[in-house]
């Protein structure tokens, strides 16, 4: 499997460290049932038959996280792009009326 790092261009996977599903968010600690939404958020992943965004770290190249999308059937990569930039849209989306 190759991924296009929008910093170095198309790498080997051997380069990159998987961390897992990218849509997860991280719960509130001061909520009332933060210890069930942590254990949650720890434990209990989807295991997705099909496009999946997830967090990839260039480990040998560039040192950037990224928010890859792969589908898990094919391993055929949809979309790449820079971890901060879906953070960004993401923080836009959540703070727009
Ligand atoms: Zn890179």
């Amino acid at each position: 499997m190759r991924i296009k790092c929008p910093y170095c261009g198309e790498r080997g996977n051997d380069e990159f460290s998987y961390l897992g599903d990218a849509s997860v968010k991280r719960p509130d600690p001061s909520a009332a049932d933060a210890s069930d939404a942590f254990y949650a958020f720890a434990y209990e992943r989807k295991n997705v038959a099909g496009p999946m965004q997830e967090l990839w770290y260039h480990a040998a190249g560039c040192h950037a996280w990224l928010v890859v999308t792969r589908d898990t059937r094919t391993h055929e990569i949809s979309d790449v792009k820079p971890a901060q930039d879906v953070a960004l849209e993401q923080q836009k989306t959540a703070s727009a009326p």
